[in-house]
């Protein structure tokens, strides 16, 4: 069985500043030494699935210029086909700025350089690239038009698609209908449902109306709260593992890539979100965006000290409501019920 990732995103060179706190316009603090370091969401989700033991091929467009020649030949090293690696002639390549606060919270300013030149045109020249590929993976710092033509690529070569919808944008459903497993994070999913979250409760409503828009099955991220996944036919609220924060940059693009490796080796859904669940938190242990990312002995050996993995999920089938809200108690969140209740309910496979 074809069990190939291929990933098409961004490349982005990491400058990344640990400041004391957020500060206000106008004012200058003082920072840490400068970190430079390679990201960018579609090769830190290529290099997380290749770390956890995939077969992966990566498209994605960098720049001429010192940056974009050393990244290049990073993501040969990490065996990544040459063939997909593309460079724009003129182009600087994509930077981004990365504060840490002490808290582990950080903020971001991409510029996307050279991933802002990869265009549909470019996918046409690499249609050997989709030769046995079972998972298809992006996100949204590249153009739009590009994502949807390799969305549709995928839908043409039956591959499952998975669509990272960061940074947010309002989505057509023309392009929502071409995602199989739309991950969106807590905010991400807010923007694109048009839908404030005030409570846990309220994301079977955002994700059901990410479904109504097209997709699948919805997974929301929920950082340290964990994960949030619904499709027609059931619902599966997701604890995050308890881990030591130290930065959780790239925390979600070591979910989606170990989602992405887990689908392609044929893993059912609810197994592959509790080793994309892992793989995050493992992520927000370690400084840094790919030096976080978690290689596969280390995510099992993980697992394997977790224990009963049905503690970790607690899952609702939509016709055979087993804990109906109206038994909850009005502070109680959905993740606390589930440490109470887990071992009758997730005992199958969605
Ligand atoms: P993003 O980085 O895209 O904003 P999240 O912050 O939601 O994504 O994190 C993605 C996943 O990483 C979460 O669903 C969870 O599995 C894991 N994760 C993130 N932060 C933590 C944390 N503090 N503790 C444990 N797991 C975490």
């Amino acid at each position: 069985m074809a069990k190939k990732v291929l990933v098409l995103g961004s490349s982005n060179v990491d400058f990344i500043l640990r400041i004391p706190r957020f500060h206000n316009p106008g004012e200058t603090i003082m920072g840490e030494n400068l970190i430079t370091a390679f990201g960018g969401k579609g090769a830190n989700q290529a290099i997380a699935a290749k770390r956890l033991g995939g077969k992966v091929s990566f498209i994605t467009k960098l720049g001429n210029d010192p940056y974009g020649k050393s990244y290049q030949k990073y993501l040969i090293k990490n065996g990544l086909d040459p063939k997909c690696l593309l460079m724009d002639r003129n182009l600087p390549n994509g930077m981004a700025l990365i504060e840490l606060h002490p808290k582990g919270e950080n903020r971001i300013i991409v510029s996307p350089g050279a991933n802002g030149s990869l265009f549909p045109k470019d996918l046409e020249k690499l249609k050997q690239a989709w030769k046995e590929v079972k998972v298809f993976v992006t996100q949204l710092e590249i153009p739009l038009p590009t994502v949807k033509a390799a969305l549709e690529m995928a839908r043409n070569h039956g591959t499952i698609t998975l669509l990272n919808p960061s940074p947010s944008i309002r989505l057509p459903s023309q392009l929502l209908s071409l995602v199989d497993f739309l991950v969106p994070n807590e905010l991400e999913a807010q923007l694109l449902a048009g839908i404030k979250m005030k409570r846990d409760q309220d994301l079977p409503k955002i994700a059901g109306s990410l479904l109504g828009m097209g997709a699948k099955n919805v997974v929301i991220t929920l950082g340290p709260k964990g994960a949030f996944f619904k499709n027609r036919d059931e619902e599966i609220w997701m604890e995050a593992f308890r881990v030591k924060v130290v930065d959780t940059t790239a925390a979600g693009d070591a979910f989606m890539g170990a989602l992405a490796c887990g689908l392609a080796e044929g893993k059912p859904t609810r197994e592959a979100l509790r080793f994309a669940n892992a793989a995050g938190a493992l992520a927000a242990t370690k400084l840094g965006a790919q030096p976080s990312l978690p290689n596969r002995k280390q995510l099992e050996r993980f697992l394997s000290k977790q224990g009963n993995p049905i503690k970790d999920c607690h899952l609702r089938r939509q016709r055979r409501r087993s804990s109906p809200d109206h038994l909850r108690r009005p502070h109680q969140s959905p993740f606390s019920l589930s440490r109470q209740r887990n071992s009758g309910l997730a005992t199958r496979d969605p």
